[in-house]
């Protein structure tokens, strides 16, 4: 895995974000510059949105706009983050060249309208991007003050036309060599589904084989459409930017990821960004260990820092409820994105439109055009920390010993299934798990299902559905040579075409685990089940208000042994609810229901017990709701963060004396952290 190259501002680093001039007069380019430079921006995104003012037809190209804006921005002594702008079409584009529309789910063409809208297999879209992202890095590659390029924007969704259809098969006959392999591997005998030739294969939408988006008859063709796209998709990235490379062999290239979004597999896409950047929009009600999760997500994507490349300063506005980040909210994520892995910190957007469905979206620069708000005091006066900390965080690194395989063929292949309930959501098992290390101030990487794991100390593969046979291997080699693992009901299901393993769940790794799932109960949402943990010392099942819910596996072991079994009065009450395995020089457990955060606690503190896997900073305690996380510099030097997500303040204990690198205050011993409060902690 290769290094990412991280753009910096000279000796601050990115702070700033999309800037939209061309929504409004010039005259106001020259107060945004003002107030921009007030709140120590540092760098702003441009050219997003403008492939119709650049290109009105089909031989025309008009940068005079641009020009100004670049030129306008570079006075002012930013720096750009340039992007090639074909997030959305032109519609003349649209009008003469219908392939470049796309064909939805329910099979309708689609005329102009919205963004990203481009059908992925259009020639006329993989003539005329790559020709523009070649003639803007023509144009401004030599700018001294361009430090990255963002290609296109949020990438999403899917297409489903006759053009995507061809290349379909095509992808399938490479992939499959012949149709009777391709039976084979889908099972297409099941509803007499066989197929005698590619050509009798179609794209699963509505009008097919699918139950809706996720779901279809055929698990394995809307799976490995699901990849083709993720494919045809990233090939769209990729062709722009080999364009831009014709003519700027150096500037980072990157494209701007999204928060819980599963229609492409980010692991696969990561290899062709030079750096990972992405677009962090929580809900009012999102926990935050979830945003935890997903920065180290992005971070383990490429084993290296990332960009943040937009949040908003106040609210969203397409969320259900856009409520405002509450005084100190916004600095308090921003930092949080920091400690695991950011060295920008970008938003969306400087100057809030007056228009369009964006209109009620924050911004730096609000309504009322000027720097007598909240919202941009509180920009300004992060822009003067982040200043005063310079560069010296980039490039440090989280050291964690404990990792969580997360893997998107696993979230399709779930989402994908017709049964075994309709709650079973990936995310949440995964951050199930992540909570429960994230609240004991444990760092962790999140890695995919073939990384080599042979440095952490603890692996956790909750509901690692699809395991092939390089995974299954991976895990093996990781057991065997002392690794411990921790896999859960749902975990090791399918192969890679979706079919079930033999042998007994989880075959293939049913050795590692000494123990199978017999049967699978999936219980009513108001059901749970209580869970009897055995005390390690009296080996006499204790009382304790613990629980399971969702799934029950009714576990049979082979060599394992038991550590909980299942309470209640249902038939298999007294049977093993978690197990512990010695395999090899290590050992895995495995747990069979969804429990609760008393039974969670539990268990990881059997499954941590002996590993060496401590607290990231043990010298560093918190009240609750108060995030602890560590990055390290080259030199070893531990940065300590502590900050109030929960927004209700609370006392963090030193056993070290320690320096705020924010305030240069030194602490001795307690530090009363106020309400989304922050420290930055170096001994
Ligand atoms: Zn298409």
């Amino acid at each position: 895995m290769s290094t990412a190259q991280m753009p910096t501002a000279g000796q601050s680093i990115l702070f700033g974000g999309d800037y939209n001039p061309e929504q409004w007069p010039r005259e106001t380019w020259d107060e945004d510059m003002r107030l921009l430079k007030q709140a120590h921006v540092t760098s702003v995104t441009l050219n997003v949105f403008s492939w119709a003012l650049l290109q009105p037809d089909d031989e025309t190209y008009d940068f005079s706009m641009l020009d100004d804006i670049v030129e306008t921005v570079t006075k002012a002594g930013l720096t750009i983050v340039m992007a090639t702008s074909t997030g959305a079409l032109p519609a003349w584009m649209s009008l003469k060249y219908p392939d470049v529309n796309r064909v939805d789910f329910h099979g309708r063409r689609h005329r102009h309208g919205g963004r990203h809208n481009a059908c992925p297999s259009s020639p006329t879209y993989l003539k005329y991007a790559p020709k523009l992202a070649g003639l803007i890095a023509k144009r401004y590659a030599s700018l001294s003050n361009l430090v990255c390029w963002h290609v296109s924007n949020e990438y999403g969704g899917y297409c489903y036309c006759d053009n995507c259809a061809a290349r379909f098969r095509e992808w399938l006959a490479a992939r499959y060599g012949s149709v009777e392999n391709l039976n084979e591997a889908w099972t297409t005998n099941f509803w007499g589904h066989t197929y005698h030739s590619f050509e009798e294969i179609f794209p699963p939408n509505e009008l097919g084989d699918a139950v809706d988006e996720n779901r279809s008859l055929l698990p394995a063709l809307t799976l490995d459409y699901r990849r083709f796209m993720s494919d045809s998709v990233r090939n769209m990235y990729r062709v722009e930017k080999a364009a831009i490379r014709e003519y700027d062999a150096e500037t980072p290239v990157t494209t701007n990821f999204m928060l819980n979004f599963n229609d492409f597999d980010y692991f696969s896409w990561a290899d062709d960004l030079d750096v990972v950047s992405w677009d962090c929009y929580p809900s009012y009600d999102t926990d935050p260990s979830e945003i935890s999760m997903w920065h180290d997500l992005m971070r383990g994507l490429k084993s290296s820092p990332f960009m943040l490349m937009e949040q908003t300063p106040s609210r969203a506005n397409w969320q259900p409820f856009n409520s405002l980040k509450k005084p100190g909210q916004m600095r308090a994520q921003s930092l949080q994105a920091m400690a695991h892995g950011a060295d920008t910190i970008q938003f969306f957007q400087m100057r809030r439109s007056r228009a369009g469905c964006e209109k009620f979206h924050g911004a730096i620069i609000e309504n009322d055009g000027g720097s007598d708000t909240r919202v941009f005091r509180e920009t300004e006066e992060l822009g003067s920390q982040l200043h005063q900390l310079g560069t010296q965080l980039v490039g440090s690194q989280v050291r964690a010993k404990v990792a969580i395989v997360f893997d998107w063929e696993s979230w399709w292949g779930m989402l994908g299934s017709v049964g075994p309930s309709v709650s079973l959501n990936y995310l949440t098992e995964i951050n199930r798990y992540y909570a429960e290390l994230y609240r004991r101030h444990i760092s962790v990487d999140m890695v995919r299902k073939t990384a080599d794991l042979s440095g952490y100390s603890a692996v956790l593969a909750p509901c690692l559905y699809m395991v092939d046979d390089q995974t299954s291997e991976n895990l093996h080699r990781y057991v065997r040579s002392g690794g411990r693992l921790l896999l859960t009901t749902m975990s090791s299901i399918a192969n890679e075409n979706d079919q079930c393993h033999l042998g007994g769940a989880p075959a293939p790794l049913r050795d590692i685990a000494g123990a199978w799932a017999e049967e699978t109960d999936a219980l009513a949402p108001e059901v749970s089940v209580p869970l009897l943990f055995t005390d390690a010392d009296s080996a006499i099942p204790q009382v304790r208000p613990a629980a399971g819910s969702l799934l029950c596996d009714v576990l049979r072991t082979d060599t394992a042994h038991t550590v909980a079994t299942y309470g209640g009065d249902d038939y298999y009450a007294g049977a093993p609810a978690v197990t512990e395995n010695s395999f090899g020089e290590g050992r895995a457990f495995y747990v069979a229901t969804m429990p609760d955060k008393i039974a969670l606690s539990a268990i990881m503190d059997r499954f941590l017990a002996g590993s060496g896997v401590e607290t990231c900073a043990p010298d560093v305690e918190a009240a609750p709701g108060i995030e602890v996380s560590t990055r390290f510099g080259a030199d070893g030097t531990r940065y300590t963060f502590a900050i109030d997500l929960a927004g209700k303040g609370g006392d963090v204990t030193l056993s070290t004396p320690m320096s705020d690198l924010i305030t240069g205050k030194r602490y001795e011993t307690r530090i009363a952290l106020g309400r989304f409060g922050v420290v930055i902690l170096k001994a």
